[in-house]
């Protein structure tokens, strides 16, 4: 079975490019009946906080990628990681190293004089295995003599490094205390993880990671490290491009579906399909589908799926969603009539909207309260002439049946009375439903209202 893992470091906010990194591991699993875990890589305690850690979770939680379990503490395994640094010493992978900071300092000076490479080789690796008492040492794996060590990676094809760039790395310092790349390793081990999907800042290290699946004889993981996401510029992505933390995106309103199919098309394809719906994307997503270049940020297609997105989505969901968001900007609660008045509102102004706040800002006119004070462009259209007119159509709305077309042929019939096309009607009575001058449609509205508030509006400007 598939089991995959998002490790973040818990040192800031979930940055879009962990979200995505997280998002593909999801994927992934989710798509195969496997398992998605989550990690918190928080053996940095200086650089570790809790309300990073929180960050991540109510990031990853907003985003709609649930994990497996319980996250694990990296921190919280310390001992575990020891145990297979003792593991490896008495295998033979791994020894004790005593060279002191000096030596190895001295080391290094000698090698660049001589114009070798400064990578340190210790002395202690084919020495007789040490009794010093009380000397401080730190445990280092043996690093392989061969030529190269290939990673068999599933974007980036077979990686070679050369065997002679790679030292004895210390999985052990001297305090006991074990280091990240040994952390990384056993925790993946122990965690049965299967395939780690993660930025290509990280190719380098499973060269030196592998070395502790070797010596332990553990099976490597699948690999697959993704290109980092870019600028629309082609550059290294920084807080110049705009939003970065994923609870960025979430307080411009962005809904979550449109935000997960976004992240999915950055640096991974399946033909050409943009706009897909979560169930596709778990089938659809596979390693071979992921990108060798960066893929660049690009707002306005993020605009466009969750235009799409918004147009499909199912309004008492999307009701929630939209509560959630106001929660999350800190705005003020709604009140039940507000609530019950979007609920009605939704499925005429979600359509093609670019986030909550433009459908708040279309749900203006049922989150707002009587006496409707028109703003002073709609007031414009109140003039004496269009009042009459409004009078005129107060009783046939008493009696119409209320039904959009219906209401439609009245408020047609009723201009064409006057000579008037129908915008001309339709001006003041936006301006009496709504106050402004941009609204949904007036029949929509009336709709929403229903009769006895849309009345109630058109007699607030009547007298
Ligand atoms: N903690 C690492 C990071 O946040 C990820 C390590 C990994 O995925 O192996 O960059």
């Amino acid at each position: 079975p598939v089991v995959t893992r998002f490790a973040p470091s818990p040192t800031g906010f979930l940055h879009i490019g962990g979200a995505r990194t997280a998002l593909f591991n999801w994927l992934y699993a989710r798509g195969r009946g496997g398992k998605f875990l989550l990690r918190i890589e928080d053996t940095d305690h200086a650089r570790s906080t809790p309300e990073a850690t929180a960050a991540i979770l109510t990031g990853l939680t907003w985003l709609g990628l649930d994990w497996d379990g319980e996250p694990v503490r990296q921190a919280a395994r310390a001992e575990r990681h020891a145990a297979v640094a003792h593991q490896m010493l008495a295998s033979g992978h791994a020894y004790k190293c005593f060279a002191t900071q000096e030596e190895i300092e001295a080391y290094r000076e000698a090698a660049r004089a001589e114009g070798r490479s400064t990578l340190f080789h210790s002395p202690w690796r084919d020495a007789e295995p040490a009794t010093h008492p009380d000397a401080p040492f730190v445990i280092r794996v043996k690093a392989p003599r061969g030529a190269e060590t290939v990673i068999a990676d599933q974007v980036q094809g077979n990686v070679r490094i050369r065997n002679d760039q790679l030292d004895d790395m210390i999985v052990l310092r001297s305090d006991g205390t074990p280091t990240y790349m040994l952390a990384v390793v056993v925790d993946d081990h122990d965690m049965g993880v299967t395939h780690i999907i993660r930025g290509d800042d990280h190719l380098n290290n499973a060269a030196r990671q592998m070395l502790v699946y070797h010596a332990m004889g553990w099976d490597v993981p699948v690999w697959a490290h993704i290109p980092l996401i870019h600028g629309p510029d082609g550059k290294k992505l920084s807080k110049r491009h705009g939003a970065l933390g994923v609870e960025e995106y979430q307080r411009m309103g962005y809904p979550a579906a449109a935000m997960r199919n976004y992240l999915t098309r950055l640096g991974w394809g399946h033909g050409d399909n943009e706009f897909f719906t979560d169930d596709q994307a778990k089938e659809w997503f596979d390693l071979g589908g992921i990108g060798k270049s960066p893929a660049r940020l690009d707002f306005k297609k993020l605009d466009h799926l969750t235009a799409q997105h918004m147009t499909v989505a199912d309004n008492a969901a999307l009701l929630q969603e939209l509560r959630a968001f106001l929660q999350a900007t800190d705005a003020p609660e709604l009140t039940q009539a507000q609530i019950t008045g979007l609920a009605a509102a939704i499925p005429y102004v979600k359509e093609k909207a670019k986030g909550f706040t433009q459908i708040l800002e279309k749900a203006h006119f049922i989150l707002s309260e009587r006496p409707i004070e028109p703003d002073e462009k709609a007031a414009q259209s109140l003039d004496d002439v269009s009042r009459g007119i409004l009078k005129e159509l107060t009783p046939r709305l008493q009696t119409a049946t209320w039904k959009r077309n219906i209401l439609e042929d009245i408020v047609k019939e009723t201009a064409e009375a006057h000579g008037l096309g129908l915008g001309k009607l339709a001006q003041p009575l936006r301006a009496a439903l709504a106050g402004r001058t941009s609204s949904p449609s007036v029949f929509d509205m009336m709709i929403v209202l229903g009769r006895e508030e849309s009345l109630a509006r058109i007699q607030d400007v009547l007298t």
